[in-house]
C-alpha cells in the first residue's frame, strides 16, 4: 500500500511541469546565484559573460528588493524590473483550450456567455505553438486543418474584450509535426539513444528541444506574431520546458560544452559533478528564455508580458514574475484538499503579495488522464476554496470547446458567483499569520535524507499537517527571502528538518532569533551546508544550545519518550498539556544524538530506548528510564527556542499519532508565547487562515472533515457543528460590522480590549468572517 506522502510528491511538482520526473528536478534545483557560482568553481573561463551578467543581475534584484521594501503593501512588494500593470486587477480567470478539430464545430458565444455568468475578469485562450488558432503566417506554425478562413482566437478575444476582460494568448511549444522534423531536424528533442524522441501520448508527432533554437527562434516569432495581431495582454505558454526526458540534441550537446566544459551527463545522479552542472544550466538556459519571450511581448505592447507556466524554480519566479499560478488542478491519489492551499503559500513564499491565480480543472486529475471527465461538486468546492483561503483567485481551465459532459457548468458557477459577491473581503492586503513554516526548495533537492525511510519532504508535510490539524494560521517563508520584511512579521519560524542550510541562511536565522523570533526546529536542520555536505555540528548549534554528537540512529523499533515532571516542582512543562493521563508516548524512527551545550534545560521529554518487539515475551523495556533529553527547550526572554531531535514530524505524517499532534502543538504554542490572530474551537478539521484588506479583516475556515479527507474525491458535503472563534483585532481598530459571508448572516459578537469573540454555528465547506472597521 501506498503512504500519502508518495502520492503527494507526484502532485507537489510545480504545475505541469511536474509531471514528467525528470523536470520536476528544475524546481528542486539550487538557486540561481549558488548554481552559477557551482559552475564558476567547476569551470570560470566556460561561463559566458552574458549568462553570468544575466543572473548576476537576477540576484542584484533579489538583494535590492529584499532590503528596500517594506512587503505589507501591494503596491510596494515589486522586485526592480517586475512590470507594476495589470496583474492585480483579475480577480477570476477562466481558460479554454481548443482542441484542433474545435474551429467551426464549438460555439465561441456559448463561452462568451458563461465567461459573463461567471463575472470572470480574465481569460486564456489558446492561440499557438503546437496548433495554431488564428490564421498566422508563419511558416510551418500549423494552422488548424479545420480553421478554414476562420479566426476562432480573434473572436473570442474580441468577445472578451467587449466585456472588458484581459486576454492571455495560450501557446504550447512542446510537440510539432513531422513536417517540421524534416524541415529542422536540429529542433526535435533528442533521447539518450540519439533518436529523435517521439511524442509520449501522441507518435505522430515529436517532442521539441525546449532549449534550442526552436523555442529561442521559431517560437519566439510566433509569440511576436500573436503579440503585434493582437495587442494580448500576456502571452503564458504550456509546458516550456524540457519534456520527455533530458535532451541530447546537437544544440544541447553545444550550449553545455560551452557553459559548462562537459559532456551531456549520462546518469540521474543528482551527487554527479556533471548533473549537477547540467541541472544547473538548464535552469539558466529556461531563465534566459523566460527573459528572451518576455523582452519580445514587452518590444511590442509594454504592458504586456510572458507568463510561464512554472517557473524554472520559486526563487527564479520572485525575481522575474509579475503573475504567477499554481496548475495543481486537482488531487490525485492519497492528496487531502490541502495540497491546494499549500501550493498557494509556496508561491506566496517568493511572490509576497503579488497576485497569485489557482488553475482548477473540473475533471479527475489521475495518472490515466480522462480529460474530458467532470468531478464530483464537493470536490470542486473544497479544493477552490481551499486555494481561496489561502490567496488564490480561482482560474477554471477547460480542454475542448465542445462539451460531452456538462454538470461542471453550474458548479463553477456557483462557486464564481460567491466569489464575486463577495469580491471585496477577498482582494487581501496581507496574511495576518503570525507563524511561518521555512521552505526549502535546496533541503529537498541536496538532502536526499540521513538513512532509507528517511525524506526531507515528509517532515514538512507532517508539520504542515500538524499545523493546519492545530488551527494555527501559518504562512511559508522561502529560503531565498530569509529578509527581516520577510520574517519579522513571524512570532515563531517552524525548521521542519530543514537540513540543508548555508551559512548565510543559518545567520541570517540567527539575527532573527536576536531581534525577539522564537524558534521550533526539529532533526537534522542546519546540519548540512546548502549542497547537502554534513557539517561537523549542526549550523545553529549555538541557537539550539546543543551540539551533534556524531550519532544518528534509525529506523528504530519500539521506542518510547518518557513524560517527566521537574524535579524541584513536581509539575509537567506546559508542553505536555494534554498527556497528563499518561507517564509514556510513542517516539519517533529516528533521532539524532546530541548533547547540551548550554545550561538549564528543563528535562520534560527523556528516552526510552528501543527494546525487543517480538516475541511477545521478550516486550519489556530494558532501561525503564535514561537523562537523555529528546526536547530541548531555551527562554531567551522575548525569543523562544526548541529543537526536537528526533523526527517528530516526519513519523507524524506517516503514523498521524494524537500524542504527536499534541506535543507538536504545544511546543508551537510555548515557542510563539501569544495569543494568536485567531482561536478556533470546535469539532471536525478545519483550516484557518486571516487576513488583512483595505478597511477590513477576513477569517477563512474551510471544513475539511470528511471520510474522503486523504483520499478524494468527496460524495458529499458532510457541515461541521459549531465553532467558537476569538479574533485578535489589529491595533488602533475598531469592529464596525461582523458578517459570516457564506452563512449570510451577522452573528452576535462581543469585544473585550482588541478580542472579538463570536460563534460561527457551522460550516458546510467554507466560511468567511469579515470583520470591517
Ligand atoms: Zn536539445
Amino acid at each position: 500500500m501506498q503512504r500519502p506522502n508518495r502520492n503527494i510528491a507526484i502532485t507537489a511538482g510545480i504545475a505541469i511541469i511536474a509531471e514528467i520526473a525528470i523536470i520536476a528536478e528544475i524546481k528542486k534545483s539550487t538557486p540561481a546565484l549558488l548554481a552559477i557560482v557551482t559552475i564558476m568553481a567547476i569551470h570560470p573561463s566556460r561561463l559566458s559573460r552574458r549568462e553570468f551578467f544575466e543572473i548576476s543581475a537576477a540576484g542584484a534584484i533579489a538583494v535590492t528588493n529584499r532590503d528596500a521594501r517594506p512587503a505589507n503593501r501591494r503596491s510596494a512588494a515589486l522586485p526592480q524590473g517586475v512590470a507594476a500593470g495589470w496583474y492585480d486587477q483579475p480577480m477570476r480567470w477562466v481558460q479554454l483550450t481548443l482542441v484542433e478539430n474545435d474551429p467551426g464545430t464549438f460555439d465561441p458565444q456559448f463561452w462568451l456567455d458563461y465567461f459573463r455568468r461567471l463575472h470572470a475578469d480574465a481569460a486564456t485562450l489558446s492561440a499557438g505553438g503546437i496548433v495554431a488558432y488564428y490564421p498566422t503566417e508563419i511558416p510551418l506554425h500549423h494552422r488548424s486543418a479545420w480553421l478554414g478562413n476562420s479566426d476562432p482566437f480573434g473572436t473570442l478575444l474580441t468577445g472578451c474584450r467587449n466585456m472588458n476582460m484581459r486576454v492571455v494568448a495560450r501557446t504550447d511549444p512542446h510537440a510539432v509535426r513531422d513536417e517540421v522534423r524534416a524541415a529542422h531536424p536540429d529542433w526535435i528533442s533528442v533521447a539518450a539513444d540519439g533518436q529523435p524522441r517521439r511524442h509520449w501520448a501522441n507518435r505522430d508527432l515529436w517532442v521539441t528541444c525546449a532549449l534550442g533554437p526552436y523555442n529561442f527562434d521559431f517560437m519566439d516569432q510566433v509569440h511576436r506574431e500573436i503579440e503585434t495581431r493582437y495587442k494580448v495582454d500576456g502571452i503564458f505558454s504550456n509546458r516550456w520546458a524540457p519534456q520527455g526526458g533530458d535532451c541530447y540534441c546537437v544544440h544541447c550537446q553545444q550550449n553545455f560544452k560551452a557553459a559548462s566544459g562537459f559532456d551531456l551527463p549520462r546518469t540521474a545522479d543528482r551527487r554527479d559533478t556533471v548533473r549537477h552542472a547540467f541541472v544547473a544550466w538548464r535552469k539558466t538556459r529556461l531563465t534566459e528564455l523566460w527573459k528572451k519571450w518576455d523582452a519580445t511581448v514587452r518590444s511590442v505592447n509594454p504592458n504586456a508580458s510572458f507568463i510561464p507556466n512554472g517557473p524554472p524554480d520559486m526563487k527564479t519566479a520572485g525575481e522575474l514574475a509579475a503573475i504567477q499560478f499554481t496548475d495543481n488542478q486537482a488531487r490525485r491519489g492519497l492528496t487531502p484538499p490541502w495540497n491546494n492551499g499549500r501550493r498557494a503559500k509556496e508561491l506566496r513564499s517568493v511572490m509576497g503579495t503579488r497576485p497569485i491565480g489557482g488553475i482548477f480543472s473540473v475533471g479527475l486529475e489521475e495518472p490515466y488522464r480522462w480529460k474530458d471527465s467532470v468531478q464530483s461538486e464537493p470536490e470542486i468546492r473544497v479544493w477552490v476554496a481551499e486555494g481561496t483561503a489561502n490567496g488564490m483567485r480561482p482560474w477554471v481551465t477547460k480542454f475542448s470547446g465542445v462539451l460531452y459532459d456538462k454538470r461542471w457548468l453550474p458548479m463553477v458557477e456557483r462557486i464564481y458567483d460567491w466569489h464575486y459577491k463577495h469580491e471585496r473581503y477577498l482582494r487581501n492586503e496581507m496574511p495576518l499569520a503570525r507563524v511561518g513554516l521555512l521552505y526549502s526548495e535546496q533541503t529537498q533537492a541536496e538532502h536526499p535524507g540521513v538513512a532509507q525511510g528517511d525524506r526531507a519532504e515528509d517532515h514538512v508535510l507532517g508539520m504542515y499537517h500538524a499545523l493546519l490539524e492545530s488551527r494555527v494560521p501559518f504562512e511559508l517563508v522561502h529560503e531565498a527571502f530569509l529578509t527581516p520584511d520577510r520574517l519579522d512579521r513571524f512570532k515563531a519560524l517552524v525548521l521542519a528538518d530543514a537540513a540543508a542550510l548555508s551559512d548565510a541562511q543559518c545567520a541570517a536565522i540567527r539575527d532573527y532569533v536576536k531581534r525577539g523570533g522564537s524558534l521550533v526546529a526539529t532533526f537534522a536542520t542546519s546540519l548540512y551546508d546548502e549542497a547537502g555536505r554534513r557539517r561537523g555540528d549542526f549550523g545553529l548549534a549555538d541557537v539550539f544550545g546543543v551540539s551533534f554528537n556524531g550519532r544518528i540512529e534509525g529506523p528504530m523499533q519500539n521506542s518510547y519518550l518518557s513524560l517527566d515532571a521537574a524535579p524541584a516542582t513536581g509539575k509537567r512543562h506546559p508542553v505536555l498539556e494534554g498527556l497528563e493521563d499518561t507517564p509514556r508516548i510513542i517516539n519517533g524512527a529516528f533521532r539524532i544524538d546530541v548533547k547540551a551545550t548550554a545550561n538549564d534545560f528543563p528535562s520534560p521529554v527523556t528516552l526510552i530506548p528501543t527494546y525487543p518487539d517480538l516475541p511477545m515475551e521478550d516486550v519489556y523495556p530494558r532501561v525503564a528510564h535514561t537523562s537523555t533529553r529528546e526536547l530541548y527547550l531555551r527562554d531567551l526572554g522575548k525569543s523562544r527556542i526548541a529543537y526536537v531531535p528526533w523526527d517528530i514530524s516526519r513519523t507524524f505524517w506517516e503514523v498521524l499519532a494524537v500524542d504527536h499532534l499534541r506535543l507538536l502543538r504545544n511546543i508551537i504554542g510555548w515557542a510563539a508565547n501569544e495569543q494568536p490572530p485567531a482561536v478556533v474551537e470546535g469539532p471536525g478539521i478545519v483550516d484557518v487562515t486571516v487576513w488583512r484588506q483595505k478597511g477590513s479583516m477576513t477569517v477563512h475556515l474551510v471544513n475539511l472533515t470528511n471520510p474522503m479527507m486523504m483520499k478524494g474525491p468527496l460524495r458529499e458535503v458532510i457541515p461541521v457543528g459549531a465553532q467558537r472563534v476569538r479574533i485578535t483585532l489589529p491595533e488602533g481598530v475598531q469592529a464596525r460590522k461582523v458578517q459570516l459571508l457564506t452563512a449570510g448572516t451577522a452573528p452576535r459578537t462581543e469585544t473585550s480590549n482588541r478580542t472579538l469573540t463570536l460563534t460561527v454555528p457551522s460550516v458546510d465547506v467554507h466560511e468567511v468572517i469579515a470583520v470591517d472597521f
